[in-house]
């Protein structure tokens, strides 16, 4: 009985030829599997952004802010919800066109992005509004969002017609350290503040209902 096959036997080289298509099939696999991860990262990322503003859906930022809600109350760390609103804009859109207000939108959108770390959350809740969710102390939350109505005050607009001028924002600012980990009453909390901001004279922010931080 044959139990060996010798180097170089018509049965070793055929299983050589085995051995190597294998390889290649398996490159092969390799190489589509990573364009397969490849394409699913920007599809996810695709179907997560906004187009105009390249912030988070409203619908991703709300799966997101669940999650971190959620960690955020198992490892004990405070999360912000601040609620930003364009003043006045639909007189921006009155005045200089939609596409101007388009523009606008977008260059808010990135000077707000400027302020986010990585693991922070910007999404476009509605028309001109934006909600950004962030853990940390209440003094960080309060910088951040002074930051962002300071930036955006002093920020040359410019319309398609070549006319500077110049936005503003309202802010609503809700704490879990006050309002308890539960992301749809933090939104709540956050919106209660800035109707608040708008009803005190608007570019400034209101924290937790009480504050008038910045005017
Ligand atoms: P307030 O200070 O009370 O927030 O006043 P406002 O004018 O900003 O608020 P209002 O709700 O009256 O108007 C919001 C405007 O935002 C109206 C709408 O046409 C405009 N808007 C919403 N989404 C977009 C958008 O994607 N592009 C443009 N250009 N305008 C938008
Ligand atoms: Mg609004
Ligand atoms: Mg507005």
């Amino acid at each position: 009985m044959k139990t060996l096959t010798k180097a170089g036997s018509p049965k070793q080289e055929a299983l050589e030829i085995v051995i190597t298509e294998l390889e290649r099939s398996l490159m092969v696999l390799e190489a589509n599997y990573q364009k397969a991860v490849s394409n699913l990262s920007l599809l996810r990322k695709c179907v997560e952004t906004d187009d105009l503003t390249r912030l988070l859906r409203r619908g991703a930022f709300m799966v997101k802010l669940h999650n971190l809600v959620q960690n955020s109350a198992a490892e004990g760390r405070e999360v912000h919800v601040m609620m930003i609103d364009v003043d006045h804009f639909k007189s921006v859109n009155d005045t200089h066109g939609h596409q101007t207000g388009d523009v606008v939108l977008q260059q808010i959108s990135e000077l707000v992005s400027r302020f986010m770390r990585p693991e922070d959350l910007a999404g476009r809740y509605g028309g001109e509004e934006i909600i950004v969710a962030m853990q940390g102390g209440k003094v960080e939350a309060q910088a951040v969002a002074e930051r962002i109505r300071s930036v955006v005050e002093s920020h040359r607009m410019v319309s398609r017609a070549k006319v500077e001028f110049k936005v503003t924002l309202s802010v609503g600012v809700a704490s879990s350290h006050e309002f308890g980990f539960e992301a749809d009453s933090l939104i709540g909390r956050a919106d209660a503040a800035l109707y608040r901001a708008k009803s005190s004279g608007r570019n400034c922010i209101i924290v937790d209902y009480h504050e008038v931080v910045a005017a």
